[in-house]
């Protein structure tokens, strides 16, 4: 195979009937996904060179997908700018980006308007029901390569800019080829997208989905904070498999949810992103007796996940759950400080990964692509790309990976992603900020930006609020009369996360 195209000309051959995509109030069948991006394709392909990115803005849903796969067959490839995110950081990634074009749909056409006044912007609408030209379309089929790209997924990056993670079909076909496989993914599943689209965990959900034509069921983001009605629409939608952020899931345990109701269908539940607290773990257990449960682990630059874990109901996981082995094709190699590579039981080390799920890098950062992905140090003789994750693990007794934190500044956070230095450097920005550090109380789960100036917090928090995502805006600011020093010179992180302890109980604006 040489891109997922042929996925989804294979099922919608196969089941043109079954529903591909739905949604609250629509549905679509493979055959009408395949037409509709085939439209889309059409209309894209007389405008767009081979490899060219194009944007897609507007919220999850069924045009979100054929705009994707519409964006494929023209020759391009696509990365979602979540209309969530503040208009700052969207421009960012488009500058970073450049696509030619934005795509949008006529409820996000008035904001991608606003945002990006000088941007190219077209209408799935209109885009799908244009005429298919099987000439164009054969003639940007042709020269596609399996090496070439299918999206770019943007995440925080710690220069201050996010970077756009490269992805291949190659990586895809490679990965989704074994999950679905290892997990026993079928047309008869049901899979309850929960990942916005900008986030690498839909990538599983999309062309798991499609590779073996299940339906994918798009669960509404609004219903992420209401988790009774969530859990309604999992039960009214018979959902089948979750693959979902640890956070997505823990939402629900947090608050009992599954005492209310249990979305008993539910045979799969697949989770990444963090550490999964096994308290929570095991409330969705024991309310799911039947159900397979799987540690999923990997960062965005390997496609997906490189590792996994089955969780096994007769073990206790008191020493942690693990990370566990590695996905076929996809290997995992520890490297110490020196590069040397760590084979003791219980050594830890940073974990790197090599195969064909490794991105191609990051779009338009070549330096940061070459500190990331490297040649790997233990082979000298040919060509060997390896992904440093910048993650540290470990491997036990038996051969299983188990992760022991990160080696920078990068944490998670409400589910998300984030470079602390990302923060920092915005929060510099800001007029009437000298100086800034960020900590992370991962215990609380709290982040806390303490900053010398003369500005008021909340202030402060109202210029960040243009700037970042909500979720990267400190829970607690803090203005300070001097930063903690180290001998070295550097802002001291462990001295104010000790103040930030101290402090704990107070919220940005009400003290
Ligand atoms: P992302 O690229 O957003 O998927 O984030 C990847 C990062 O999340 C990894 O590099 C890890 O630091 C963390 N992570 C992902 N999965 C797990 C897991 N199962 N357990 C612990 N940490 C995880």
């Amino acid at each position: 195979m040489k891109c997922v195209l042929e996925w989804l000309e294979r099922t919608a051959e196969k089941y043109p009937e079954k529903i591909a995509v739905e949604g609250p109030q629509s549905r679509c069948t493979y055959a009408e996904l395949l037409e509709r991006s085939r439209r889309i394709g059409s209309a894209l392909a007389a405008k767009i060179d081979a490899n060219t990115p194009v944007a897609v803005y507007m919220e999850k849903g069924i045009d979100t997908v054929c705009a994707f796969f519409g964006i494929v067959y023209a020759g391009g490839f696509y990365s979602q700018l979540n209309p969530e995110l503040p208009p700052q950081r969207l421009l960012q990634i488009e500058e970073v980006l450049r696509a030619p074009y934005i795509l949008t749909d006529r409820e996000s056409r008035p904001a991608a308007a606003a945002i990006f006044p000088e941007a190219l912007l077209l209408c799935v609408e209109e885009l799908k029901t244009a005429e298919i030209d099987g000439a164009l379309l054969a003639g940007a089929r042709e020269t596609m390569l399996d090496v070439d790209p299918l999206y770019a997924n943007f995440t925080s990056g710690s220069t201050g800019v996010p970077k756009g993670v490269v992805v291949s079909h190659r990586s895809v076909l490679d990965f989704i080829g074994s999950f679905t496989e290892l997990f026993s993914i079928g047309e008869n599943d049901r899979i309850g997208n929960q990942a916005p689209f900008d986030f690498d965990v839909s990538v599983k959900d999309i062309y798991s989905a499609v590779a073996v034509g299940a339906t994918l069921v798009i669960i509404p983001r609004s219903l992420f904070s209401r988790p009774a009605e969530l859990l309604d629409y999992l039960c009214e939608k018979r959902v089948t498999t979750l693959v979902w952020a640890v956070s997505a899931l823990c939402l629900i345990s947090t608050v009992h949810g599954l005492d209310y109701k249990t979305p008993e269908t539910v045979n799969k539940v697949l989770f990444s992103g963090e550490v999964m607290p096994l308290r929570h773990l095991r409330s969705w257990m024991e309310h799911l007796p039947k159900a397979a449960f799987v540690n999923l682990y990997g960062p965005t630059e390997i496609t997906c996940n490189c590792t996994y874990h089955r969780i096994d109901r007769s073990r206790d996981y008191e020493a942690g759950i693990p990370v566990g082995r590695a996905f076929p094709n996809k290997q995992i190699v520890l490297l110490d400080d020196q590069n040397r590579r760590v084979t003791e039981v219980g050594k830890t080390g940073e974990i790197c990964v090599r195969g064909s799920g490794v991105a191609l890098g990051y779009y338009c950062a070549k330096e940061q692509t070459e500190r990331a992905f490297v040649q790997n140090p233990l082979n000298e003789r040919f060509r060997d790309v390896l992904y440093r994750t910048g993650d540290l693990g470990r491997f036990d007794e038996n051969g299983e990976l188990f992760f022991c934190g990160r080696k920078d500044f990068q944490i998670k956070y409400m589910g998300h992603r984030i470079e602390l230095e990302e923060i920092e450097k915005r929060m510099s920005e800001v007029p009437g900020i000298e100086r800034c550090c960020c900590v992370f109380d991962a215990e609380k789960s709290r982040l806390y930006g303490f900053y010398l100036g003369t500005l008021d917090k909340k202030e402060l928090f109202g210029t960040l609020k243009t700037m970042l995502p909500v979720y990267m805006i400190p829970g607690v600011l803090k203005p300070v009369e001097s930063m903690p020093m180290t001998k070295n010179g550097k802002i001291d992180r462990k001295e104010l996360l000790r103040l930030a302890k101290e402090r704990k109980g107070e919220k940005n604006g009400t003290t």
